[in-house]
């Protein structure tokens, strides 16, 4: 065992504060990470207020880890230390379920969150607001070299988030691809569809953010305060995705789909939705779809990408004794456009 130390949420909306624990001793497929960055994704505040039910706490968030390896077990031979490596959403699957060889493993019930889970022997996970953490080698990514560790935390989940349903649902040259949400995922979508050759825009609830999404790559740029943008963009998308964590009517959104288009939903609002009027969806053979996360082959090949391409996120750096503020400021949507928190505060 090691003594990490961290911060914390001891209960439902209660603020975050300074927090010591213990990690587990390394076994022999484990690494060994000294944290130096993690990103403040919104589904941090959604847990750390208990807003889906079924928190654990104390909780200590942070899934867009980002740090270099200081030991390595005798078993592990993808890492050694020194090696600049990021952990994501999970820290461990489904060892026994048929499906577990199809790189689909975040779907696997099996499934090990990097905080608010319970590991193998039961025990809590705590995730990366915290200076050090112990992973299973196979749940361990590779940071290109060219990516600083702390623009590059966001793609751990905001990044391979929205990577993964652009790929599956074939974001590339001759499509056209609509981003709901210029937040912290949002922006990574925008990045990415880009660099993939998709005609990109955005649809954000006004215009205040447009040079910041134009720098980012979007062709174009809506506000969805304005009547006028649903009238103009009737069946337009090839792909529209969602990242909104309000409970918005996706109705509007689905008419913006050309016929065989498909929404995908990441976004997880924090009220239910209003109903889907059918005939949104049968009028133009339309699909409704969601997509959580990737798996871990693919966030690599996602960071691979971003590598090649040079795309990181665009952070605000802060100190972790300011995080209460900074939850405050997501929630409000004053990012710009993803706080990372430098754990050589704590
Ligand atoms: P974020 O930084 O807060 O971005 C969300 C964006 O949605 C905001 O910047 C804002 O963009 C827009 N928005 C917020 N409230 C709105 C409202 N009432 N009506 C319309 N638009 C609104 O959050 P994030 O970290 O990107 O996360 C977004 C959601 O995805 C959260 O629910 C999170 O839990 C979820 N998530 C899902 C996955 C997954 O695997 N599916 C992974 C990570 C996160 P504009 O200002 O441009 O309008
Ligand atoms: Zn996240």
């Amino acid at each position: 065992m090691s003594t990490a130390k961290g911060y914390a949420a001891p209960a439902a909306k209660a603020p975050l504060q300074p927090f010591t624990f213990e990690r587990r001793a390394p076994l022999a497929d484990d690494v060994s990470i000294d944290i130096h960055y993690c990103g403040v994704c919104h589904s941090d505040i959604h847990q750390a207020r208990d807003e889906w039910g079924g928190s654990i706490f104390p909780m200590v968030p942070g899934h867009e880890v980002a740090g270099v390896v200081t030991a390595v077990g005798s078993n592990v031979s993808k890492f050694k230390v020194g090696d600049r490596v990021g952990v994501g959403c999970f820290v461990d699957s489904c060892t026994v379920c048929a499906n577990r060889n199809e790189d689909l493993e975040q779907y696997m019930p099996g499934l090990v969150q990097t905080y608010n889970g319970r590991d193998a022997a039961g025990e809590p996970t705590m995730g990366g607001y915290s200076n050090h953490m112990v992973v299973k080698e196979g749940y361990v990514l590779s940071i290109p070299d060219n990516l600083p560790l702390d623009a590059a935390a966001p793609l751990l989940c905001a990044g391979i988030t929205l990577y993964s349903p652009l790929k599956h649902w074939k974001a590339g040259p001759g499509k056209k691809v609509a981003i709901i949400g210029l937040g912290g995922l949002g922006h990574m979508g925008v990045k990415l569809a880009h660099a993939m050759g998709a005609e990109v825009t955005v649809l954000s609830q006004s215009l205040s953010k447009k040079a910041d999404g134009e720098r980012f790559g979007a062709d174009h740029y809506y506000a969805t305060s304005d009547p006028a943008t649903f009238e103009k963009l009737q069946s337009e998308f090839d792909l529209i995705i969602n990242t909104v964590g309000a409970a918005i009517d996706w109705n509007p959104y689905l008419q913006l789909l050309k016929i065989d288009g498909t929404m995908t939903v990441v976004g997880v609002p924090d009220a239910q939705v209003p109903s889907i009027n059918p005939f949104v969806l049968i009028g133009s053979r339309r699909s409704l779809a969601g997509s959580m996360i990737g798996s871990i082959k693919e966030t690599q090949e996602m960071l691979d990408f971003c590598g090649e391409h040079d795309i990181v996120a665009d952070i605000e750096v802060i100190d972790i004794k300011d995080i209460n503020a900074a939850f405050d400021r997501v929630v409000k949507s004053d990012v710009r456009f993803r706080f990372v928190i430098d754990m050589a505060t704590l």
